[in-house]
Order: structure tokens, then C-alpha cells, then sequence
């Protein structure tokens, strides 16, 4: 299915990052603010972390905000009523958001996109809400950046799939164009329709099905066996 590209472009999240977005009403914020230092009243941590999260949440979706999709930092700040945050508690808060937003990639789905990076040039397009540093990290330790040519973090930019741009960045990066490239993820929507809007194929992983995909296969595993 994809032996007709040069070049594939992932989707992060539930296509080869899992267990990402600990975010609702049962989690505790307040711990991992304290392991970072923090000293605000829990309830408080909680409560802004929640109103954070809502903030972008409803907006994340909407297409009016898609080129211009906020800041965790000023979700940060619309989320307190009278006196601003302290700088240090504003990052207090962004790191803590951080590691709950934060995945991990299985030693299998990163040797899947090692055995990849043999027969396809890759790139990433991600959409992330905080900032990249600690994806970085990650994806460095678990070998997955240093083999992509190209990396685009929503949070880099403000704009999220589905908006072309993050695409057309990647692919201009690349020098490649968009029939040459098919976009692997998860999501109709923001996948999908993103690799569409600039003339892309897709095949969506995990369960996700559409008339316009060009496959769909339970997962990066899946498809690469069905490949090879
Ligand atoms: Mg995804």
C-alpha cells in the first residue's frame, strides 16, 4: 500500500505515541506540581490545570482558532480571574500540564519506524499543546527524531491539523511534493482531512475508517507487516 511513496508522514499521538492526554476530573495535578517545586494550595493547581485544558479543548476543534490556536501559557492566563500567575508558577504549571500530556513510544512501534526509515524518507506532523521540550527528549531518546527529516509541533506555530500548513511546512522542508507522500494517522479529521487539504494521501490507523482514506490498518505494526 505504501511501497508507491517515497515519503511517509506520521501522526504522534495513538500512532506510535500511546497513553498520552491524563487529563479529567479524577487527576491529581497537584503531585507532580509539588514534585516540580511547586507551592500553591492543590485545589488551586487543580482547578486552573482543568480550566486550562477546557480552554483549549473547546477551541482546539473549532476552525476559527486552526492558524491561530492559543498557548498553554495563555490558557494558563485566562484561566485566573484577578491577580496574574507569577512567571514561576506560570512555568510551574506548563511543565506539570507537560508530563500529563506526555506519551511513551513502545520499543516496538520505534523499531517499526527504524525498519521504515530504510525504504521511506519520514517526517512528523504533530499537534502537541505544550510546549515541545519535553517530546524532544522522547522522541530523541527512543531514536525516533534523529531519523526524521522534518518535525512540525503545533505548539511551535499555533496552527493545528487539520490546517494544511503544517503539512506544507514538512513537505517543503522535505522538497517533496504531496503526491509523492502519504500521511499515517489516527485521526479522520485532523489527519485525513489535513493531508487532503494539500493534495496528500492517508491511511488511517487504529480503527479509524473513511471512503477517502487510501487504506486503513489496526496499526503501524499492521502495516508494516502487510508491507514487508
Ligand atoms: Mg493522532
Amino acid at each position: 500500500m505504501i511501497d508507491q511513496f517515497s515519503t511517509l508522514l506520521l501522526d504522534m499521538n495513538e500512532t506510535f505515541m500511546f497513553g498520552s492526554d491524563r487529563f479529567g476530573a479524577t487527576e491529581d495535578y497537584s503531585v507532580i506540581y509539588r514534585q516540580l517545586g511547586g507551592t500553591m494550595e492543590p485545589s488551586l493547581v487543580n482547578h486552573l490545570t482543568g480550566a486550562a485544558y477546557n480552554y483549549l479543548d473547546v477551541r482546539y476543534p473549532d476552525p476559527k482558532y486552526r492558524e491561530s490556536f492559543p498557548s498553554l501559557r495563555e490558557a494558563f492566563e485566562s484561566a485566573v480571574a484577578f491577580e496574574p500567575l507569577s512567571n514561576e508558577n506560570l512555568e510551574l504549571l506548563v511543565g506539570t500540564f507537560s508530563r500529563h500530556e506526555l506519551g511513551t513510544v513502545p520499543p516496538e512501534y520505534a523499531a517499526a519506524i527504524h525498519q521504515l526509515s530504510k525504504h521511506f524518507r519520514l517526517g512528523l506532523v504533530i499537534d502537541i499543546w505544550s510546549p515541545k521540550a519535553l517530546w524532544v527528549e522522547r522522541l530523541e531518546h527512543c531514536g525516533v527524531l534523529p531519523i526524521c527529516e522534518s518535525a512540525s509541533f503545533s505548539s511551535d506555530c499555533g496552527m493545528v491539523k487539520p490546517s494544511p500548513f503544517p503539512f506544507l511546512k514538512v513537505l517543503k522542508e522535505m522538497q517533496v511534493e504531496p503526491q509523492d507522500a502519504v500521511m499515517i494517522g489516527d485521526s479522520v479529521r485532523r489527519d485525513l482531512g489535513g493531508a487532503s487539504a494539500v493534495g496528500m494521501s492517508c491511511i488511517l490507523v487504529g480503527g479509524a475508517q473513511h471512503p477517502s482514506a487510501l487504506g486503513a490498518v489496526d496499526s503501524l505494526l499492521e502495516l508494516i507487516a502487510s508491507d514487508s
